[in-house]
């Protein structure tokens, strides 16, 4: 039996034949290939042709499949490294906050009471007894 495989919308495949007994121009879905049919005009009993076509077709979405899920797990992958470097990123940015906020500032820091009493406390500077300005010195 001669017949014909098209497109049609929605990704269906349509097979085209002509009856074997009256010549009527049939047309059912590729994936009836295979089955029992009746002739819509002369009821003529054969089997809807296109097989071959048919699981090659099946055989396309498989693969088709296959690789959108390869795709997507590809996607999960890149998107987990990304989290995976952010969270490097993250950690290795408090590691550098409690390592700053462990050690004591150095001179070149102090610009305020705050991190002189700081740095007071954490230096073993000790703590001026007295204060000289010029010549007079407090407390005296
Ligand atoms: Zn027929």
């Amino acid at each position: 039996m001669k017949y014909q495989v098209r497109k049609a919308s929605g990704g269906k495949r349509i097979v085209s034949f002509q009856c074997p007994a009256c010549s009527s121009e049939i047309e059912s879905p590729l994936e009836d290939a295979g089955q029992a049919f009746d002739c819509p005009s002369c009821a003529h009993k054969f089997v809807t042709p296109g097989l071959p076509e048919m699981q090659q077709w099946r055989n396309e979405q498989i693969e088709a499949e296959a690789k959108r899920t390869e795709e997507q797990r590809a996607r999960e992958a890149r998107a987990a490294e990304m989290n995976r470097v952010k969270a490097e990123t993250a950690a290795q940015q408090r590691a550098a906050a409690a390592k700053a906020a462990a050690e004591p500032p150095s001179y070149s820091d102090i610009t305020d009471g705050a991190k002189l009493l700081r740095f007071l406390a954490a230096s073993s500077t000790p703590s001026p007894s007295s204060l000289c300005l010029g010549a007079s010195c407090w407390p005296g």
